[in-house]
């Protein structure tokens, strides 16, 4: 069946060819690991999980290359290091795991090469040297800059040209650089900051660089798919392009850019100050992973995604109907997509319409499907036989007692370790009742 995908850069829905039919190269910008990630940075997780199964499913499991990459170099893992007063290594390694947990309980499938930036320094290196030699970066003041006047194709993916991008853009003013939209290739790093000696002097990559060295060493000069979410766009997409097509002497980098929509939660967007920023550990310690990976495949990838209890409640509910309907236990391997769930991912990623399919299907051919988009019935309740009833009366009961005492911040403490548990406090004249968060 022919897959059809839309690409960004020219803002069509296109066959897809690969470059080479025996392998099939697709990356997408991972994560920082500086923390747990959250719900809408699961969103490109399962959205490209999905296309990379659907890619197998086409052209072989031994002839599709994903690969994802961390990103273990960064500003915000210094600082977090730096605040909780750990090594830089213990923040990345922990942050890590947290993902890897989180994600294979979504029902996600490791990459092929799961690249870490830290890992790829002398690749980086060696793409800023060429770049120096082609005239398109400069060294001033320990940086070297990517000159953004260098090429006239810059800003082809965003479509944006740079007065329309200065106008849009929060760029970092520095008297180093010639143009202000000038992004750093390499900086130097302060006292405590990571640092690797280069022909620019002891420092550090920029972010954008990190994911042409990846790309490069694991995919090639060209490849077929990149991914990631609409944010990467502009500027980290626009610059890898730049990066790559300047260093590699190519037409282009990816054949194909595909970008998934936001997620905003309960219709706004998520943010820390407004209180509604869910991790996927959090959701995990309420909802099974496959209800809220089925909750995600409900929206098309490139629309914007409302994520919402209502949703995961419906979720829950259609995915325990289907697994009602057949024995998954039958299913061998990762199992195969039906014909209309195929026509319809073929028809770019269209899970909606996948998803309908599935509702009229049977037995085998359910089950089989369901596997084959990542459902494996691994949908036990986190709660069920999980619900210490004991532990929970006694931290209430310990909290009673920290409020007795005035201390009200071990007592507001002890009601969010309730609340990750998803335990609501009801406090009236009887003394405090709970009940389980549905
Ligand atoms: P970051 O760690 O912020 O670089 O994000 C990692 C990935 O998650 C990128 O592909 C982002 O585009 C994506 N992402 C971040 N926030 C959201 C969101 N609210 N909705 C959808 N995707 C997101
Ligand atoms: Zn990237």
């Amino acid at each position: 069946m022919a897959l059809t995908i839309h690409n960004s850069l020219t803002r069509a829905k296109e066959p897809f060819a690969p470059l080479d039919a025996d392998m099939v190269r697709m990356y997408v910008c991972g994560p920082t690991v500086y923390d747990y990630a959250h719900i809408g940075n699961a969103r490109p997780i399962i959205v490209f999980d999905v296309l990379f199964r659907l890619l197998r499913a086409l052209y072989g499991e031994e002839h599709v290359r994903y690969v994802r990459n961390l990103t273990d170099v960064d500003d915000k893992i210094n600082a977090r290091a730096a605040e909780e007063g750990v090594p830089i290594s213990e923040v990345t390694a922990r942050t890590i795991r947290q993902f890897h947990a989180d994600i294979s309980a979504l029902g996600v499938l490791p990459p092929t090469v799961e690249p870490r930036a830290t890992e790829h320094i002398a690749e980086m290196q060696e793409i800023i040297s060429r770049l120096i030699d082609a005239g398109c970066a400069y060294v001033a003041e320990g940086h070297v800059l990517y000159d953004v006047t260098a090429r006239p194709d810059y800003g082809a993916l965003s479509k944006r040209s740079l007065d329309e991008m200065l106008a849009g853009a929060r760029v970092e003013v520095a008297p180093y650089k010639k143009n202000p939209m000038d992004f750093v290739l390499w900086k130097p790093s302060k006292e405590g900051e990571p640092a690797w000696e280069s022909p620019w002097g002891a420092g550090r990559p920029g972010w954008h660089i990190e994911c042409s060295a990846m790309s490069w060493k694991h995919l090639g000069e060209t490849f077929d798919i990149h991914g990631g979410g609409i944010d990467l766009q502009f500027p980290h997409h626009e610059n890898e392009i730049a990066q790559s097509t300047c260093a590699f002497h190519t037409p282009f980098m990816a054949k194909y850019w595909l970008h998934n929509g936001f997620l905003q939660v309960e219709g706004r967007k998520m943010s820390k100050s407004l209180g509604n920023f869910i991790t996927i550990h959090d959701l995990l310690a309420e909802w099974p992973g496959e209800v809220l990976r089925l909750n995600m495949l409900r929206t098309h990838y490139r629309q914007p995604v409302d994520w919402t209890k209502k949703g995961l409640e419906e979720s829950w509910k259609t995915l325990r109907g289907w697994y009602g309907r057949c024995d998954m236990d039958a299913v061998e391997g990762e199992g195969a997509f039906a014909p209309p769930v195929l026509e319809a991912l073929c028809d770019d990623l269209n899970t909606p319409k996948a998803l309908a399919a599935l509702h009229q299907l049977e037995g085998a051919e359910l089950a089989a499907s369901l596997k084959a988009l990542g459902f494996s019935r691994n949908i036990a309740d986190p709660r069920q036989g999980a619900v210490d009833a004991d532990g929970i009366e006694a931290l209430i009961a310990a909290r009673e007692a920290a409020r007795a005492e005035k201390n009200w911040a071990e007592a507001d403490r002890i009601r969010d370790e309730l609340a990750a548990r998803g335990v609501v406090l009801k406090d009236g004249p009887e003394g405090t009742s709970w009940e389980l968060k549905r």
